[in-house]
């Protein structure tokens, strides 16, 4: 890699990063305030548009929720001392508590606390969105110094009609064929999960979006699953049109790649994707579908039916700073941010070049040299024509197996399969296979 390769990818890493720490402040939910404010901020990069769902609205087996926002929450102690405070964390707060004012003693305060024993400096992450209650979230160490007192505890929320918010992106292509990619918006301040995914797919569509296209893309800043769900329900007519697509979660922590696969095997995007993670020489894990983990419970769901597969980093049951505080700015790396966006380059590079192609001289090799085969590649040397890739192509473009099959079957490198596959093209020697 040369020394400029190397500034850009400190300089977009850094600006990955910095979008991160504007986002991560913010108390989100999977309605509100706090998802409108973090579209806002998303818009500043990306012509996102904003979408309002009423309270109440039909989703297939669900409704839109009640609008849920929130000021301010606090616990003090007898002498008026805040012992925790929703302005130091948001996450001191179950996501989604109901409104509340009111002392009580330790006793009847303690069925509302939350900690985890094992990490006793974290604070964890809870919701209640679809049963009403309050709590709070405190580390296990503040929660072992409570005493016998009365306290004042403080919730100023609401939760009143209002709508679900999300953000939607359409970038047309020559064809209608879309491809799709979704993060979500409704964690309150954790990084990897997921504001790295709303950072890395943000940067994917602003770059997707100055370049000529062959396929459409289809991005969508949802919540959580009643986002997907409300998505698809309202979407109907769309879905035929989703040839592909990736979830994106959990993409700034130092672990290698993992990918999770789309239900249906043998799809056109777990092949594209593992190619890709194979190029990178570094080692990555895949694993099988399971109805578990984000939208892709609901994009698979059988009546949805799509081929959409879920990229990560470190898998969520693997890394212990899952939904608790530690998931904070500090776990976040600059290099593998930026490894994450370029994987996503390189997905789109791929499904942007895949073609099938045909031998127009089919009957033993062609006679390369007197074809000006050599002196084309002669005007090419910066692109370092692998002259394997010739042969590989030329004795596999029979109409049946793509540049991305060839690229499988030789490991060859795609874009060096593609650049071979272009000097085959301006000879002759290839033609593109009419679909
Ligand atoms: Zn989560």
């Amino acid at each position: 890699m040369t020394h400029e390769n190397n500034t850009d990818s400190q300089v977009i890493g850094q600006k990955i990063y910095s979008l991160i720490e504007k986002l991560y402040p913010i108390c989100r939910s999977i309605t509100g305030n706090g998802v409108r404010e973090t579209i806002k901020i998303l818009q500043e990069y990306i012509p996102l548009e904003i979408k309002e769902i009423p309270t109440g609205t039909k989703v297939f087996d669900w409704a839109v929720p009640k609008e849920w926002n929130i000021k301010n929450a606090y616990i003090k102690n007898s002498k008026g001392e805040k012992i925790i405070d929703f302005q130091k964390s948001n996450l001191h707060v179950i996501n989604y508590s109901i409104p509340i004012n009111q002392k009580m003693n330790l006793q009847e305060l303690q069925p509302h606390l939350h900690t985890l024993p094992k990490h006793p400096d974290w604070i964890p992450y809870l919701t209640s969105y679809y049963k009403e209650n309050w709590g709070f979230c405190l580390t296990h160490n503040q929660y072992k110094e409570l005493t016998e007192d009365i306290y004042e505890v403080v919730i100023d929320s609401s939760l009143t009609e209002g709508s679900l918010t999300y953000g939607e992106l359409f970038l047309p292509g020559d064809s209608s064929e879309e491809i799709l990619f979704t993060c979500y918006i409704c964690h309150p301040s954790l990084c990897n999960d997921n504001l790295s995914g709303t950072a890395i797919l943000t940067f994917l569509a602003q770059e997707l979006q100055q370049k000529k296209r062959i396929k459409s893309y289809r991005f969508l800043f949802l919540v959580e699953t009643i986002g997907a769900i409300t998505w698809l329900a309202l979407n109907q007519d769309k879905i035929q049109h989703i040839k592909a697509g990736i979830v994106a979660v959990d993409l700034g922590d130092a672990g290698p790649m993992t990918y999770k696969k789309t239900k249906t095997d043998h799809t056109l995007i777990n092949q594209i994707v593992e190619q890709v993670l194979s190029e990178t020489n570094k080692p990555y894990t895949i694993r099988e579908f399971s109805p578990l983990g984000s939208d892709e419970r609901q994009f698979c769901s059988p009546g949805i039916n799509l081929n959409i597969g879920s990229l990560m980093r470190s898998h969520y049951d693997v890394y212990p700073q899952y939904h608790t505080s530690a998931d904070d700015l500090s776990f976040m790396d600059q290099n593998a941010l930026t490894d994450s966006l370029n994987i996503f380059r390189e997905i789109t590079f791929i499904i942007e070049h895949n073609q099938t192609f045909q031998n127009s001289n089919p009957h033993c090799e062609p006679q390369l040299g007197r074809r000006g085969v050599y002196s084309h590649i002669g005007g090419q040397k910066e692109r370092n024509i692998d002259t394997k890739a010739l042969f590989w192509l030329l004795n596999y473009s029979d109409g049946n197996h793509s540049l991305l099959d060839i690229s499988c079957l030789s490991k060859i490198p795609f874009r060096k399969m593609n650049d071979a596959a272009e000097i085959l093209l301006q000879t002759g020697l290839l033609y593109p296979q009419i679909q």
